[in-house]
């Protein structure tokens, strides 16, 4: 936001706080402390399939392989890390942690084949109040780590039309929650693209976002996400 050139002036003065525990930590420290790196909640779905995440879509939409990085509890440390990358102003919690994600799924089998990298698109409006996309901070810490180019333009979330106000408010709810477009078919086609998100709670926009991906011919499908909320 505007204000990100006061934060950055400020902390060349103040000391850096742990995204996920709030204490104090050294400046070498980066978005979270030695204490809460060492205890994150991560899973190990990206050396196990099928993993938990790729059962939630089992009937709903055919992917190639589907990881994340951490687990998400109410209350716990990644839900604070994920309020800070969201609501906090603080792209760079998505780069480190898109990082990591990325290194998890470096030597995986079938992560490691995939192309691209796409991140689900906020809508415009969100993004303009944000000043940036979360899953798009995110994509760009894989890239660094996968060396795979992220395609950020690909998909698009669909702005609201006019046949939506005939609608129920719960159907055009569900309707802006899960209406995407691809921008340019023919640069998909045939490719293995990687969707990537911050937290998979339903499932239901990264459903929504590979069904749309996959009705161009030939489009396989994987995802990734920072964190799941799954038991
Ligand atoms: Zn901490």
């Amino acid at each position: 936001m505007k204000n990100r050139w006061l934060a950055d002036f400020l902390s060349l003065f103040y000391p850096n706080y742990c995204y996920a525990c709030g204490r104090k930590m050294p400046k070498s420290s980066r978005c979270i402390c030695p204490e809460c790196e060492l205890h994150l909640p991560r899973t190990d779905y990206p050396f196990r399939s099928p993993n938990p995440m790729e059962q939630l879509f089992w009937g709903r939409v055919q992917v190639e392989a589907a990881a994340a990085y951490l687990h998400f509890r109410k209350g716990g440390s990644v839900q604070s890390i994920v309020h800070a990358l969201k609501y906090g102003d603080r792209p760079e919690i998505g780069r480190y942690f898109g990082r990591l994600l990325g290194e998890a799924l470096c030597a995986h089998a079938v992560f490691s084949q995939a192309e691209a990298l796409v991140p689900i698109p906020l809508h415009p409006k969100k993004q303009r109040v944000r000043g940036y996309n979360q899953s798009e901070e995110i994509a760009e810490g894989m890239r660094e780590a996968m060396g795979l180019p992220v395609w950020s333009r690909v998909l698009l979330r669909t702005v609201a039309t006019d046949t939506q106000t005939k609608r129920s408010v719960y159907q055009r709810w569900e309707n802006v929650q899960t209406v995407f477009r691809v921008a340019s078919p023919s640069e998909v086609e045939g490719r293995h693209l990687i969707l990537v998100d911050d937290v998979v709670t339903t499932g239901a926009t990264l459903e929504a976002a590979a069904q749309t991906l996959k009705s161009v011919p030939g489009v396989r499908v994987s995802m990734a996400a920072l964190a799941v909320d799954t038991l």
